[in-house]
């Protein structure tokens, strides 16, 4: 199912060697294949004059180290971005990307499909900061251009949406976005860098939960921004500025998981496709949300400009009784009832879109989301089974 090639024309076997090499410097520590891990806050000037002028590479542990730069490096080539900030987790990469480039009285476009806390967020700018946001429907296309004030700042993606699992048109709406002189970020927490480069499809910053596959072990937060040229000094002074920098082991941990992430996703991608092939035809199961799979609305785009994958997509049931559906969840042995994805297990949660979005009308009903994980696919497929059981 996965291209060999992605549209853009960079060859995903070219990306996936790249994690493994690039941006590793054994033999600047002795040979050792990983670049060890720097824990540090206060970092010795030699002379006087060298303190006086800050001049050397490192200056305090808060604006980085040689390990969060090797992680920074990498994840910039794996986007084809100019460069990376690193932040305590996912959620601070977005509202970090946000604080740098918004003032009062601007005006922001959110997709109305954007993972729930930053929306939240938004709301707290309006409430708090007299920023006024609008929510718009991410499928509407060229319909984006009305939506524009004079004092609109910046646009806000997700690809695909929260929960919904809604394409939007990365190249369309950033050129609109740019026709009108505002920024376009997008969260690209769901392709993680090797399955969507949005920066090649005219995003300026795509902002990623590290914590989810490019940790991969569920035992770390991390977020990480990356930047084009043209907003990449501001981000970095806000970055600076605002004191958000990551913690050491987080740094290591998500270094260590980058080395894995092809492998995983691949694995990912092949087992989340067998389960939501046979839920699409499984009579307990009404629709399946997964823009991999032919029949979804936001196909197209994905082939597009998606090189893959990964294991996390929605289903909606035919059943709407709550209980028939908590009993489901509590009959599932193998699916973790548990927020966050991206890890190496199987998850499930359930949820329901009626009252927290505001664009797209969504029914009031309970959908799950499923994360596909890497144990063994036909139990995974023998849980769900016995689980769907209790819905008759
Ligand atoms: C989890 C998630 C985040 C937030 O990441 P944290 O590290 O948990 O703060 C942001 N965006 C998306 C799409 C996510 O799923």
């Amino acid at each position: 199912m996965t291209d060999k090639n992605s549209p853009h024309g960079k060859n995903k076997t070219a990306a996936e060697t790249q994690l493994i090499h690039d941006d590793r410097h054994p033999h600047d520590y002795e040979g050792f294949v990983n670049t060890p891990t720097f824990r540090g806050s206060t970092v010795l000037f030699p002379d006087a004059k060298t303190l006086t002028t800050n001049n050397q590479p490192y200056t305090y542990g808060r604006y980085g180290t040689p390990s969060t730069t090797a992680l920074e490096q990498a994840l910039a080539q794996a986007e084809q971005a100019a460069g990376c900030c690193l932040t305590p987790s996912g959620l601070s990469a977005i509202t970090t990307s946000l604080m740098a480039f918004v003032q009062k009285g601007d005006h922001i476009l959110i997709a109305d499909s954007v993972y729930y806390p930053t929306r939240n967020f938004c709301d707290h700018l309006q409430r708090s900061f007299n920023i006024e946001v609008t929510y718009f429907d991410p499928t509407l296309g060229e319909r984006l251009d009305y939506l524009f004030q004079k004092n609109t700042r910046l646009i806000f993606l997700e690809a695909p949406g929260s929960l919904s699992m809604d394409m939007c048109d990365l190249r369309l709406l950033s050129d609109i976005a740019h026709r009108h002189n505002a920024l376009v970020m997008t969260d690209n927490t769901w392709a993680s860098p090797l399955l969507c480069q949005p920066l090649t499809l005219g995003v300026d910053i795509s902002v990623q939960a590290c914590t989810k596959y490019v940790s991969g072990h569920s035992d770390a937060m991390l977020g990480a921004i990356l930047y084009n040229e043209k907003t990449g000094q501001q981000l970095r002074d806000y970055h600076r500025f605002a004191g958000n920098c990551a913690g050491s082991e987080e740094v290591f941990l998500a270094t260590r998981g980058l080395r894995t992430l092809a492998v995983r996703l691949n694995h990912h991608e092949k087992s989340a496709l067998t389960i939501a092939h046979w839920l699409q035809d499984h009579p307990m199961i009404d629709e399946v949300y997964y823009p991999a799979l032919e029949s979804n609305a936001g196909h197209a785009l994905w082939k597009r400009d998606f090189s893959g994958a990964c294991g996390l997509f929605s289903v909606s049931l035919h059943q709407r009784d709550k209980t028939k559906i908590h009993a489901l969840l509590d009959a599932l042995k193998l699916f973790g009832m548990g927020w966050s994805w991206g890890g190496f297990e199987s998850l499930v949660v359930p949820y329901n879109l009626s009252k927290t979005r505001s664009a797209v009308a969504h029914q009031d009903r309970i959908n799950l989301r499923l994360h596909i994980g890497l144990e063994n696919v036909e139990d995974l497929q023998a849980d769900l089974e016995q689980g769907l059981e209790k819905l008759a």
